[in-house]
């Protein structure tokens, strides 16, 4: 099967739409490059459970009056589950549990380390972290720091829900005449959620499978000896075992037919990467000079730290299948072929 785009119409940001009985694609808007996010509406009884919340921005805010004025606001929000603990994802979380006086429903390293961004500035050594980045080449290391440091993470999270519920793998969740079953992959985000309603052939899929655009796999330093990249190719292969025909419900662009192509594609896309990073390990070389050949152009500050961590995962990738060795020289962390 090609892979295809059932709907014709995308809603706008700010604006929703049917996709099939009591599944509803809501659009917000992104202050990024990538400039939306999908979130789905499900209906739930005599309320609706919430998959995703949005960034915590105003224009964010905007639009969710705008989608409450609307028949929508018929009923109240009864649940609220979040994929993985990214700010789009999870930003307004705590703004919807308290207007609403609902739980967030997570898996628990959504929990833990949205929390741990949130709450642990003070505890976050920066003079240590700087170091890590120093060594491993970066030019601006206090801007990588920033980032990890979760300083820009708090600017666009409104905090914690007060009570979590958590999901574990392998759970069947409920919501209205629909059951989901849970999947919990990692690579993009530790405990990233996916829902699959084995019934109907639909799932949600989160950031895990994106139909146009690969989502970001990334090594940082608070947890260096992961394999990032390789976790998030195991992931594929469970989403590869759903069946082709399967309705796509993606976090960005738009819903898709194709699994198997897309998962396909996707793995193809890395696997090119991962032989450009190799071949510029032909002489040694640092995460911050492979990032710059990789990533050329201009970045702001989230997503040069993206590209960093990304490259990084690559190296970590490479070196865990023992094709590069890492070595130190005069304090710089090299990988060389
Ligand atoms: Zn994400």
């Amino acid at each position: 099967m090609q892979m295809h785009y059932p709907l014709a119409v995308t809603p706008e940001a700010g604006s929703f739409l049917e996709v099939v009985q009591g599944v509803y694609w809501l659009r917000l808007p992104l202050p990024f490059e990538l400039n939306h996010i999908n979130v789905w509406l499900l209906d739930d009884g005599d309320g609706w459970t919430l998959i995703d919340a949005g960034v915590s921005i105003p224009a964010t805010r905007v639009a969710w009056d705008q989608l409450f004025a609307t028949e929508l606001g018929r009923k109240p929000l009864r649940q609220l589950i979040v994929t993985h603990l990214h700010p789009d994802h999870i930003g307004l979380a705590s703004w919807h549990c308290e207007r609403f006086g609902i739980d967030l429903h997570a898996t628990e390293p959504t929990i833990r380390r949205a929390t741990r961004l949130l709450l642990h500035a003070e505890t976050f050594n920066q003079e240590l972290a700087a170091e890590f980045y120093r060594a491993n080449g970066a030019a601006d290391p206090d801007r990588i720091v920033r980032f990890a440091s979760g300083h820009s993470y708090r600017r666009i999270v409104a905090g914690m829900p007060e009570r979590t519920h958590r999901i574990d793998a392998g759970m069947t969740i409920t919501i209205g005449d629909r059951e989901w079953e849970t999947i919990i992959s990692h690579g993009h985000a530790e405990g990233h959620l996916s829902l699959y309603c084995r019934e109907e052939g639909l799932l949600i899929s989160g950031d895990q499978i994106l139909p146009t655009i690969t989502s970001n796999i990334s090594l940082f330093e608070d947890d260096p000896d992961l394999n990032p990249l390789q976790q998030y190719l195991d992931s594929l292969e469970v989403f590869r075992q759903l069946p082709e025909t399967t309705l796509v419900l993606p976090s960005h662009g738009r819903i898709f037919r194709g699994l198997h192509k897309r998962v396909d594609a996707i793995r193809a896309a890395h696997m090119e990467r991962s032989a450009l990073v190799y071949g510029y390990c032909r002489e040694p070389v640092s995460v911050n000079t492979v990032a710059g050949r990789l990533f050329p152009r201009q970045m702001d500050e989230i997503n040069s730290c993206l590209a960093f961590g990304e490259t990084f995962s690559h190296l970590r990738y490479l070196e865990q299948q023992r094709r590069v060795r890492r070595f130190s020289e005069n304090g710089i962390c090299l990988f060389q072929a």
